[in-house]
């Protein structure tokens, strides 16, 4: 990667969400950070997208340049919502710098701001630091913190992405964001690998339950194939195949209260995907769902005929699973 490249972030861009009933408009930045403390889920490609230099000096004036670039691109005032996603997690001190995490609350002063980090790295009073530099009164809670819970099944959450925490540590970690008045959103991720298709609509909608009575925000990602991934190898040998789109639009029917998900990859082999007929129709009406929460477009979309739709209900029916060992 030459210099230039990594002074700039891994991707940035405008987009809408809905939030409190309302679109609200979003800039989403993917920041390069000196890495993920974990770095072991099976689907996870991010972790690779790290910072070159890893003292604690470089990786400050790294994220400072890239956060620069972003902010004089985007300098106008047409956002309300910031999205910051890491190489892991934006509160572990090793990833992302005190400085540069000041720097981004400076920066970014005034927005509705959402940041993702693991369990681990919750304490409090960073959290508070935080938010007493971007908090202007506006928006209550100023601070969302995001956490890849996954799935409510911890046996699902150890065994098909090797997460390395339980529910019980997110559970926890939600009480010491809610003691300092931020809030938390839970990212759930539509089929992980070793589950079926029908499993892995009864794990989403069970994990959407589950995570209501805690977490202020629900947003389910569908897995996708990212490059260098243990999932990739099993696409690559016919062992895994991301979600149907016809079952994402059963899990949004579901569930109740809109939930956040956007398509990413939507229609493409390795994103969700149907049979490449119907599919660029459901991706955008997803999308456009996850804007407005308009839950009759979803019940239209899931009413939608392709031949598709009996090969999915076939898999429903017929597709086993191939368990994997309890024990070594
Ligand atoms: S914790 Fe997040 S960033 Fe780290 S490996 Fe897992 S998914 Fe990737
Ligand atoms: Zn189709």
């Amino acid at each position: 990667m030459v210099f230039e490249e990594c002074e700039r972030p891994v991707a940035a861009w405008r987009n809408r969400e809905f939030y409190r009933g309302k679109k609200v408009e979003c800039l989403t930045i993917i920041l390069r950070t000196g890495g993920c403390s974990w770095g072991q889920c099976l689907m996870c490609g991010y972790r690779h997208e790290r910072y070159p230099f890893r003292d604690e000096e470089s990786l400050t004036r790294g994220i400072t340049s890239q956060l620069r670039w972003v902010h004089d691109r985007y300098r106008d005032e047409g956002y309300d919502m910031v999205k910051i996603f890491t190489s892991g997690s934006f509160f572990d001190r090793e990833e992302v710098p005190s400085y540069a995490r000041d720097e981004v609350a400076r920066l970014f002063k005034g927005k509705l701001i959402i940041v993702e980090s693991r369990p681990e790295h919750i304490y409090p009073e960073v959290i508070e630091e935080f938010i007493a530099t971007i908090d202007t009164n506006r928006w209550d809670p100023p601070l969302y913190v995001a956490i890849g819970l996954e799935t409510a099944n911890d046996a699902i959450r150890d065994k098909s992405i090797c997460k390395g925490f339980s529910l019980n540590d997110v559970k926890e970690a939600t009480q010491k964001i809610h003691a300092v008045d931020a809030g938390v959103k839970a990212y759930l991720l539509m089929k992980p690998p070793f589950l079926t298709e029908q499993e892995a609509i009864d794990d989403m909608v069970t994990s959407i339950e589950a995570c209501r009575p805690w977490a202020d925000l629900i947003s389910m990602n569908l897995c996708t194939v990212q490059s260098r991934t243990l999932v990739e190898w099993y696409w690559k040998r016919m062992a895994y195949r991301p979600p149907y789109l016809w079952s994402v639009l059963e899990v949004l029917q579901t569930a109740g209260d809109p939930i956040l998900c956007d398509p990413v990859g939507g229609g493409t082999p390795r994103g969700p995907h149907n049979c490449g007929t119907c599919d660029r129709e459901l991706v955008e009406g997803i999308r456009t769902y996850s804007e407005t929460g308009d839950r009759d477009l979803i019940r239209n979309l899931a009413a939608r005929e392709c031949p598709c739709k009996e090969e999915w209900q076939f898999i429903l029916r017929e597709e086993r699973p191939y368990c994997a060992p309890l024990t070594r």
